[in-house]
């Protein structure tokens, strides 16, 4: 039965409420809720006291050394400690509240206690006895928000395996199952979800990723195949005169590396085939206006052209500043959001339709139903590791096979590029435009954050204006909002008087958002103090400087991000890291990034980094976003799955074999309008 067909509603307890509350977690049918995985368990391994960081959660095991004590404190209060010997040393654990837990403690007893770990005073706040001998001592530790428990999601997810475990169909090939020594997709969600033991869930998370990869792979074979059957693209015949005088009236001469690339997309774009390339370049290295040239040339050639940014921010910032380049021209641009009322969509959209728009901003509002182009030509994809290749894919099924060109900040390795985007072709923009100054950076621990005030005041007298960022720290929106406002209300506090400092985070309408950025754009506000939201591409040449709180708790990639919001101008920038790492590799990141300003360079790092284990997420990484498999660390389990999903698409023996029906049928519904297999 395919699983994704049955609706929640069809477990006991699932109301219209509970839908509502999972599908805000993406959770849509029953097989989305199976394969809502933990994304860790709660832990599974007891450390080793050389391993454990101050403050982190770890599950210690030893021997009760004492008789446990149980104090009294307060109204109604109680602590019990006792002290346990891990590797011969004696470690006090002490639980608030739970009384009767001190019957688990039996001198001379085994015993796993989980539990927050404090360095200094080498000792263990306790959050939960386990039992030693490993029964039950796996939780499984899944992502909510704030309209679902864990409790309730973990209760689901057994309900909904208990009755369709038997009709979970397995989707990767037998013959490569048997190859690759691969579990079923029953046994993958089981042993993810439940796993009895260690082993269990490696294995199963083995499995899981191959499976998630091959299949990403298969719909990158799929769209690819559909690619060489009308390889035949359109062949863009611009005016390249007009061109020629756009690019010389520009405010600036482009970079070398720009005019490169410049010459290297319009070559493909008068050629007959398809168009699917790659630019690549650092922050601040000026990929919109190249995006733009190669924009306003296909207009030159008759056809409509596209660009589509991941957050409403940066679409309406790519709007105002598209719309000023082009302003001397005859050319009619649109932007087009979610956030439009149904009127203002339905009145842009018809003109799209009509053709009486050329150049179309957007979100992915780009992409829906209601939207239809006259004769949409090119389409540019920007910061395009945040969009799905489902809607990448949607984008272009607007036109008849439009040249496409998708943007990246991050340079990713060649191989990575490879298996991760299919066979695109890259160019890259390796040069900043001249005269730009390089971003000092600093790093400084909290305790001297007085220095950064005294910076910031300077600054501000100087008539420049700053970034305060602030990293999402818990795994609750709320709680991340707070410490927004905490450091809003901080530099309010201190910068209030003379300056005006602005709030922009996650929660805001909008329209608010809106609002706030270009406030600060107009300089009508002076301090900007933010969650990640400003992360990617917007543009204020006046900002000279980006605080950043918390800084240990972004990854390379994203703190060079963060970091290529300032300097966009003529003016020295600065970038200011606030970190307390408490683990080597966040020391070592903090140390690169004062030390190199080079996008490659960093992304290098980041990758051997990571590569050690450095579970960050990819969100910032230039790769496309993975549930269970990491791009990075399993690089080897992601090359097999692209080798063996080429040699399928290429094997129609295969391909027509009912061994690989299963896989068909889900790749054909998931890249839905597909139909290249029949
Ligand atoms: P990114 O590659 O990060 O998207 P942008 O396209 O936003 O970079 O460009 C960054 C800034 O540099 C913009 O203000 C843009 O106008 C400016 N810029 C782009 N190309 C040049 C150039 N050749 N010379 C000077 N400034 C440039
Ligand atoms: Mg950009």
């Amino acid at each position: 039965m395919d699983l994704r067909k049955v609706s929640l509603a069809q477990l006991p307890g699932v109301g219209p409420k509970r839908l509502e509350s999972l599908e805000s977690l993406g959770i849509k049918n029953v097989y989305d809720l199976l394969f809502y995985f933990p994304f860790r368990y709660e832990d599974m391994e007891a450390k080793s006291l050389d391993d454990a960081v101050d403050q982190e959660k770890i599950l210690l095991k030893g021997v009760v050394a004492s008789e446990p004590v149980v104090a009294r404190f307060g109204y109604k209060k109680t602590r019990v400690n006792a002290r346990i010997l891990v590797e011969n040393e004696s470690i006090m654990v002490t639980f608030f509240n739970q009384p009767w837990l001190k019957d688990k403690f039996e001198t001379g007893q085994d015993v796993a206690v989980y539990g927050k770990w404090n360095e200094n005073r080498r000792s263990l706040t306790g959050m939960k006895v386990i039992d030693v001998n490993g029964k039950d001592s796996i939780d499984s530790v899944y992502s909510v928000n704030k309209n679902i428990h864990q409790k309730t999601l973990v209760n689901l997810i057994k309900l909904a395996f208990e009755k369709y475990h038997d009709q979970i169909e397995t989707i990767v090939p037998d013959y490569l199952r048997l190859k690759y020594k691969l579990l079923n997709d029953e046994e993958i969600v089981s042993g993810i979800h439940f796993p009895k033991n260690e082993q269990q869930s490696d294995e199963a998370r083995r499995s899981a990723k191959f499976r998630e990869f091959f299949l990403f792979q298969c719909g990158l074979q799929s769209i690819k195949a559909n690619d060489d059957r009308n390889n035949i693209g359109i062949e863009e015949k611009y005016d390249s005169k007009y061109i020629d005088e756009f690019i010389g009236q520009l405010p600036f001469t482009l970079t070398a590396a720009q005019d490169r690339v410049v010459k290297e997309i319009l070559a493909d774009m008068k050629s007959e085939h398809h168009m699917n390339r790659l630019l690549q370049g650092d922050v601040g290295s000026g990929k919109t206006i190249v995006s733009v040239i190669a924009m306003l040339a296909s207009v030159t050639a008759g056809y409509q052209a596209a660009i589509m940014a991941p957050t409403e921010i940066l679409a309406q910032q790519h709007f105002d500043k598209i719309g000023k380049l082009l302003a001397p021209l005859k050319i009619r641009i649109a932007l087009l959001t979610g956030s439009l009322t149904k009127k203002e969509h339905d009145y842009i959209a018809k003109d799209i339709r009509e053709g009486k728009t050329n150049i179309v901003v957007g979100t992915h509002a780009l992409i829906q139903d209601s939207v239809d182009y006259k004769n949409l030509g090119f389409i540019v994809i920007d910061e395009q590791h945040r969009f799905g290749v489902n809607q990448r894919k949607a984008l272009r099924e607007k036109g008849v096979n439009p040249d496409v060109l998708a943007m990246t900040a991050t340079p990713i390795p060649r191989t990575l590029a490879i298996t991760t985007y299919g066979d695109m072709d890259v160019s890259r923009i390796d040069q900043l435009p001249a005269g730009r100054k390089k971003i000092e950076t600093y790093w400084i621990r909290s305790q001297k954050i007085e220095q950064m005030y005294q910076f910031v005041t300077k600054e501000l007298a100087d008539g420049a204006q700053v970034y305060v960022v602030t990293p999402l720290i818990s795994e609750s929106e709320s709680m991340d909002l707070k410490n927004a406002e905490l450091i809003y209300d901080k530099f309010t506090e201190l910068f209030g008087q003379q300056y005006k400092v602005g709030l922009l985070h996650g929660q805001m309408p909008n329209e608010q958002k809106e609002t706030v950025m270009n406030d600060f754009s107009n300089k009508k506000i002076d301090v900007l103090v933010s969650t990640t939201v400003i992360e990617v591409g917007v543009d204020v040449p006046n900002a000279t400087v980006m605080v950043i709180y918390d800084a240990n708790r972004f990854g390379l990639s994203q703190l060079h991000q963060l970091r290529g919001r300032v300097g966009r101008g003529d003016k020295q920038s600065y970038c200011i890291l606030i970190a307390d790492p408490k683990n080597e590799s966040a020391v070592e990141r903090m140390k690169i990034l004062t030390s190199t300003n080079d996008g490659f360079i960093l992304a290098e790092e980041d990758l051997k980094m990571r590569g050690a284990g450095d579970m960050l997420g990819n969100r910032q990484s230039g790769l496309p976003e993975f549930k269970v498999g990491n791009p990075i660390n399993d690089i080897n389990i992601l090359e097999v799955a692209q080798e063996e999903a080429s040699k399928l698409f290429n094997d129609e023996n295969l391909l027509n074999s009912p061994e690989t029906k299963a896989l068909k049928s889900f790749i054909n519904d998931e890249y839905e309008q597909l139909n290249n297999f029949d």
